[in-house]
């Protein structure tokens, strides 16, 4: 049997190799997309021609998305409590992740592989700053993570139950889910974490699902690469 926090045979590694993402199974093709859209004809067709592909194209264009959603994803992604929280505001995916009330194993902690310096004019943004001299910081945060660990251990050795002293462990503790969407809402999530407004850290995962994805819908790629975005 495999363990969860192992990442799958296709997977791609992210925040300087401390997350993964991986691609654990995946339901439909661009032609599935296309003979959803014209299922109202009664026509189905086995591989994709050129017509097809102005159609995808015209789908992708004017978010007439019900036809994506009969293409499914199923992603394993490794990533920070704080990046899991963003991904689960996502609410159309569907979600399920290693439980800390079930174990104490394998705990690990995500250390910025650089910091950024808080933006002066968005609340929200950061800055890359390289005089920022922060690997005295970052020994603080691994110091932090340490003791966080240790005080968890004590609790639990002194009879606590992990439900509760997990609360004990911080922000940057790794976690491991499993997240299910469909092509539409997979594109959605592309446009709003793929973007420059995104904190670094979950555009790293969403670059990430794009090398995924990118040769199971190759035209779908096409189409937003000729759009100037990146796949
Ligand atoms: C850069 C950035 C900054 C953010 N900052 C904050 C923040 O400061 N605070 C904060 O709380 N959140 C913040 N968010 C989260 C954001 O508000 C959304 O919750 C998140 O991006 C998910 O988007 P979504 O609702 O469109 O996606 P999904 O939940 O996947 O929904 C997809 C679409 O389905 C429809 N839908 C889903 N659920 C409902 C519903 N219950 N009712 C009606 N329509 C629905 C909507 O059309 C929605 O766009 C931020 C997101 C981004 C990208």
């Amino acid at each position: 049997m495999q363990h969860l926090n192992v990442p799958p045979t296709q997977h791609v590694k992210v925040l300087d190799g401390q997350g993964w993402i991986g691609l654990i199974d995946h339901l439909g093709t661009e032609t599935t997309i296309v003979n959803a859209a014209r299922v109202s004809f009664g026509r189905l067709k086995e591989t994709m021609d050129d017509r097809d592909v102005v159609l995808l194209e015209y789908l992708l264009e004017n978010r007439h998305t019900s036809p994506l959603e009969h293409m499914v994803f199923t992603f394993s992604i490794h990533c920070p409590l704080f990046v899991r929280g963003q991904w689960h505001r996502h609410r159309t995916w569907s979600y399920n992740e290693i439980s800390r009330r079930y174990t104490e194993v394998d705990l690990d902690f995500y250390v910025p592989p650089t910091l950024r310096r808080q933006a002066d004019n968005n609340r929200q943004a950061s800055v890359a700053d390289e005089c920022f001299a922060d690997k005295s910081l970052r020994k603080l945060i691994e110091q932090h993570n340490g003791d966080s660990l240790k005080l968890y251990e004590t609790l639990l050795e002194k009879g606590v139950c992990r439900e509760q002293a997990r609360g004990v462990l911080p922000q940057n503790m790794m976690v491991t889910f499993w997240g299910t969407t469909n092509l539409g809402n997979l594109l959605h999530f592309l446009e709003l974490r793929d973007s420059e407004h995104a904190q670094w850290e979950i555009r790293e995962y969403a670059v990430a699902i794009k090398q995924l994805v990118a040769p199971l819908i190759p035209n779908v790629a096409k189409y937003y690469e000729k759009k100037g975005q990146i796949w």
